[in-house]
């Protein structure tokens, strides 16, 4: 069967046209997602009658003549804390262990009402808090260019399923950077809208201020596609944006003319891995040569995102988890005198929250407490008002930014045991969510690692709102990096 049943645009051309029933493209995902699930551990569930139910009732509208939509028979993995109908919404967590929502989040339904079939629940860090995959309640999900190294995170079942062909599109979350990193690491296409592009109902909350949920595809094309079905306002979101959503694929292949790529001397850091760097140098090159401008900007507040980032998302995550029940106050267990922290969640662990989750929910509350809520909170808030500022000053100058997406390639499982290493990871995504604009990640290229290739990303930025703008720069990099396409074996 076609490889091309991985390509969301070309999978509905092919049904729309009756050049493949849904069914015959459905069935054949969920061997394919069947096969390779051992390995990679990228679902929590893959969906099958379900999702053969659902394709024959597309199958049934095209056989009368019935308009199937523009995702028809495109098989979509849906990130787990995102609320469907179908299956359960577990969020990686024990504390979910058998939720099952009555409801399909808003993404989820404008997708299903364009045809698309759901077809599992993938993986994900604990609540979505990480950059590793590896604080899942059911095991980490593994890369799949490497079985060794993390598929990054939080969004890892996602971006795993996505690099791999072994959906259509895959929904992701995006707080800190959960969809753009994971792309970047498998090499697949990540996009994280404009704050309130897309409605979070039905997302499990996190950072509600920050949280973003976007797609992760094949080609910026389907990433377009599939953000066409999902965004504009919800009345069950107050904070979608009312504005009407500029349609991102009519101009898509039309390159920007003049298009000037902002380049802050914080990005390519020396602290990055020097391949990493060599990859977005040799693509900023390459756009240059095909007419591009390269524009120096200064985000000097770059490195404050982290500790920026580290203040707001814990505060509003203790504040969202504070709903579940059993949680009083962070910790079940209680510490016997002497046992270390590492000790007592390995204890506690298979009961309620996993450590990631604990540790976030006390750094939460302490940033929220009475005595420190101005040292902390209220001083992350002012530091956010200037990251806004900065990016603003910038875009004066260019229409988009470059930089890596992740300072580094996948890392070892295992590899940042250390929670401040891995925060880390976010140091290039974090101010965009911070600042509510979009984001995208593009393959780019390959570094060698082990006698493996490992992905890179470039990452781009755009103000608020354009993302028509930006998927149209995102295409325009992809054109020029061809083998970038590649798919790994197995
Ligand atoms: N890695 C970041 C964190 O752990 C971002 C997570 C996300 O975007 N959901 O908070």
């Amino acid at each position: 069967m076609s490889a091309a049943f991985t390509d969301a645009t070309a999978t509905r051309d092919a049904v729309r046209s009756r050049k493949a029933k849904a069914l015959e493209v459905t069935a054949w995902a969920i061997e394919r997602a069947r096969r390779a699930n051992p390995r990679l551990n990228a679902f929590h569930e893959i969906l099958e009658a379900e999702a053969l139910e659902q394709a024959e009732a597309v199958d049934r509208r095209i056989a009368a003549g019935q308009d199937p939509g523009p995702l028809a028979g495109v098989p979509v993995a849906v990130k787990d804390n995102i609320a469907t109908r179908l299956g359960r919404t577990t969020c990686s967590s024990r504390m979910l262990e058998n939720y099952r929502s009555p409801f399909d989040a808003t993404c989820v339904e404008r997708l299903r009402g364009a045809g698309a079939i759901v077809m599992g629940k993938t993986n994900l860090d604990e609540f979505a808090m990480g950059s590793s995959s590896e604080h899942c309640a059911w095991g980490p999900v593994r890369n799949p260019w490497d079985d060794e190294r993390v598929p990054g995170g939080s969004s890892g079942g996602s971006a795993a399923a996505a690099a791999a062909g072994l959906c259509g599109v895959a929904l992701g979350s995006d707080t800190g950077g959960s969809i753009r990193q994971p792309a970047s690491l498998c090499g697949c296409v990540g996009f994280k809208p404009t704050y309130g592009r897309i409605s979070r109902y039905g997302l499990v909350a996190f950072g509600s201020s920050l949280d973003q949920i976007g797609p992760l595809t094949a080609s910026v094309r389907d990433a377009a596609l599939a953000y066409s079905v999902m965004a504009g306002v919800d009345p069950r979101d107050s904070t979608s944006a009312p504005a009407p959503v500029e349609d991102p694929l009519s101009a898509l292949d039309r390159p920007i003319e003049g298009l000037r790529i902002g380049v802050p001397s914080q990005y390519l850091s020396q602290a990055n891995d020097p391949d990493v760097n060599a990859c977005v140098q040799a693509s900023l090159d390459r756009m240059v040569k095909a007419g591009a401008t390269l524009v120096p900007v200064e985000l000097p507040l770059t490195d404050v995102g982290i500790s920026t980032y580290y203040v707001i998302a814990p505060a509003e995550a203790s504040a969202n988890l504070a709903r579940f029940d059993g949680i009083r106050y962070g910790f079940r267990a209680k510490a016997r005198p002497g046992q270390s922290l590492d000790d007592l969640y390995a204890e506690s662990r298979g009961q309620g929250f996993g450590p990631e989750v604990q540790r976030r929910i006390m750094l939460g509350t302490y940033v929220l407490s009475a005595g420190y809520y101005d040292a902390y909170y209220g001083r992350s808030l002012k530091v956010r008002r200037l990251i806004k500022a900065e990016f603003d000053r910038a875009f004066e100058t260019c229409h988009v930014i470059a930089g890596p997406a992740s300072p580094t390639p996948a890392f070892r499982m295992g590899g940042l045991a250390d929670p401040l290493q891995m925060y880390l990871c976010d140091v290039y995504t974090v101010n965009t969510n911070i600042a509510g604009i979009p984001g995208i990640s593009v393959p780019v290229g390959f570094v060698p690692r082990d006698g493996k290739p490992l992905p890179v990303g470039l990452h781009l930025q755009a103000p608020a709102m354009a993302d028509a703008l930006l998927l149209r720069a995102a295409a325009m990099v992809e054109r020029l990096h061809p083998e970038a396409a590649q798919r790994p074996s197995g």
